[in-house]
């Protein structure tokens, strides 16, 4: 019924310095290599802070590697005035082919309101890279039962006004914040009710080819054990990995779970 290409997404938040870096994506690289890996069925992407893109540029560029790169965050900022700010032009330059935004710790720690996470998705897209757009419920949310109304209404507002053909080119990452770097993941089952939710919601905004070309991805304590049964959702198209991805061993395990 569908053919969206699997996406293994690793998020290394603020974490590996250049050295630590380098030696991540060569690790990741030799073990894909090993295994074999058709980045054809399974793409990679690896997510460092914006410190080591160059690095992983090299690597990829010199190597030719099927890894791709994306950045954690942007600015919707052209240029100018905004210090500590990055933004898609400098990405770009970089070879960098996906961005997050929305991530539940800049909406928590930044204040980032979804009106801002819709801004940023709309700037990455124009300048030709993909937008990995998050979203995901507070423990409390989920305890009052309110998980799936909250999670769609967070995607409906950053794409609020957005065409179907735009929607179709960006990818959707739902993190329950109560199963992100907690260990406790969130049961295929609670994965597919939310990301099947996402996808019958794009049906009902944006029509059937919209909504069978985005890929959901799931994040949350996403880790080699448990990766086959989330992927074996039908709705689940891919991962957004946090803590398993700093490991080049276990990141290529989940890139390689068909
Ligand atoms: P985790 O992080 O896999 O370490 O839970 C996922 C994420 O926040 O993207």
């Amino acid at each position: 019924m569908t053919n969206r290409i699997p996406l293994m997404a690793g998020n290394w938040k603020m974490n590996l310095d250049h050295l630590e870096a380098n030696h991540l994506v060569q690790g990741l690289a030799l073990a894909l290599g090993d295994a074999g890996h058709d980045y054809a069925k399974c793409e990679v992407v690896v997510i460092p802070p914006f410190t080591d893109i160059r690095t992983v540029q090299t690597i990829v560029d010199a190597d030719e590697l099927g890894i791709k790169y994306g950045a954690q965050d942007v600015s919707v900022h052209d240029n100018g005035a905004y210090t500590g700010e990055i933004s898609t032009a400098m990405l770009t330059k970089l070879g960098v082919s996906y961005v997050v935004m929305g991530h539940s710790e800049r909406r928590e720690y930044h204040g980032e309101s979804d009106a801002l996470v819709g801004a940023k998705a709309r700037k990455v897209l124009d300048a030709g890279m993909t937008p990995i757009l998050c979203c995901g419920e507070a423990l409390e949310v989920r305890k009052a039962g309110t998980h799936v109304e909250f999670v769609l209404a967070q995607v409906r507002a950053a794409l609020e006004g957005w065409s179907g053909q735009d929607v179709a080119k960006i990818v959707i990452a739902y993190e329950p914040i109560w199963a992100i770097g907690t260990g406790e993941t969130a049961t295929a089952e609670d994965a597919q009710e939310v990301c099947g939710a996402i996808r019958e919601a794009l049906r009902a905004d944006y029509g059937d080819a919209t909504a069978e070309a985005v890929r959901v991805l799931y994040g949350g304590s996403a880790k080699p054990d448990n990766i086959k049964e989330l992927m074996a959702q039908p709705d689940v198209d891919g991962a957004l990995i946090g803590g398993a991805s700093l490991k080049a061993e276990s990141f290529a395990a989940m890139a390689g779970f068909y």
